[in-house]
């Protein structure tokens, strides 16, 4: 596959919770990084319980001389520790916030208090100006609270009319999702680039789990490829590879205009995935 411009990869980790988990992220972002992405991203914890664990791996990133952009919600937070962290990634030379209404960790409500992403945006173009460029979040399956779908990419077109510049999606195995729901945005009139999430597949089990709660969804078809390759790890590993590097191909075709990995810390197999698309 050719044809993919390198600077239009990002890469997505999570703050780890121990010091081992630190120094494997570390050793993650120097393989991805020579990639040449275009910024790694750390998500935010829901209700902001790594408020400083994202910061500090954040500018930990910066320091080393990659470009790096926090998730951010308001969580439970007031806004003024919102806007000292603003000021805070100002200052260490973040440029790219990921704004998000995020969840509640559970057994804190139902998370009927949180801050609607678009909130979040107007509030840090208030403070800061055009400072910052923000990605917001997308769902070509529907996000899994809204009322419609229309409804969605209407609330998606709001975001990006409080200032947002981008939008990264939430994963999906089928590329048909991506084109149509491109499609609808194009007719609300979102005109800004809405690069795919893409989720490689390692640990199929937790992957189940997880798309279950954040509404993604896994065709039955490959629930039963994986189930009868369970017993062949290498057969599985490369059906896997294959099948998601398919779905970049699929994608880049139809026209989206970069790929953003969801890595779960690991360098494979995001690695093998760029480089079968080409990017070495
Ligand atoms: P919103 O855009 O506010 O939408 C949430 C729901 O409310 C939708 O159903 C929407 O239709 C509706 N809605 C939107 N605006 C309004 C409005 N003004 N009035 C009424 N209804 C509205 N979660 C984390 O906790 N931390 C992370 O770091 C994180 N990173 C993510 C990165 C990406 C790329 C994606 C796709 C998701 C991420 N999430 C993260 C998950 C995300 O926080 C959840 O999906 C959350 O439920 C919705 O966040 P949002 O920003 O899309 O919310």
């Amino acid at each position: 596959m050719t044809g993919v411009n390198q600077n239009r990869v990002s890469f997505e980790f999570f703050p780890p919770k121990t010091a081992a988990g630190l120094e494997k992220l570390k050793e993650t972002r120097s393989a991805l990084g020579a990639l040449n992405p275009e910024y790694f991203s750390v998500t935010y914890g829901a209700g902001g319980s790594t408020r400083d664990n994202t910061k500090d791996i954040v500018l930990d990133g910066i320091n080393a001389g990659f470009d790096t952009a926090p998730h951010l919600s308001f969580g439970g937070d007031e806004k003024s520790s919102i806007l000292t962290l603003l000021d805070e990634y100002r200052a260490s030379g973040v440029s790219k916030i990921v704004a998000l209404r995020g969840d509640l960790p559970s057994g804190f409500g139902d998370g009927s208090r949180l801050v609607h992403a678009n909130e979040l945006v107007s509030f840090i173009r208030e403070h800061s100006g055009d400072h910052f460029d923000i990605a917001v979040a997308a769902y070509p399956e529907i996000h899994p609270e809204a009322n419609s779908y229309e409804t969605d990419v209407q609330f998606l077109k709001k975001k990006f009319d409080a200032g947002a510049n981008s939008a990264i999606t939430q994963y999906f195995f089928n590329p048909d999702a991506y084109s149509f729901f491109i499609d609808r945005c194009q007719k609300a009139g979102i005109d800004q680039p809405i690069y795919p999430g893409i989720m490689p597949i390692s640990n199929f089990d937790n992957l189940k789990r997880f798309s279950q709660s954040c509404g993604a969804e896994i065709p039955r078809w490959l629930s039963y490829r994986v189930e009868s390759l369970k017993d062949s790890p290498d057969d599985l590993k490369a059906f896997c590879t294959d099948f998601v590097t398919s779905l970049c191909e699929k994608l880049l075709a139809q026209g989206a205009p970069g790929l953003h990995f969801y890595t779960m810390n690991q360098v494979e197999p995001t690695q093998s995935i760029c480089h079968n698309l080409g990017i070495k």
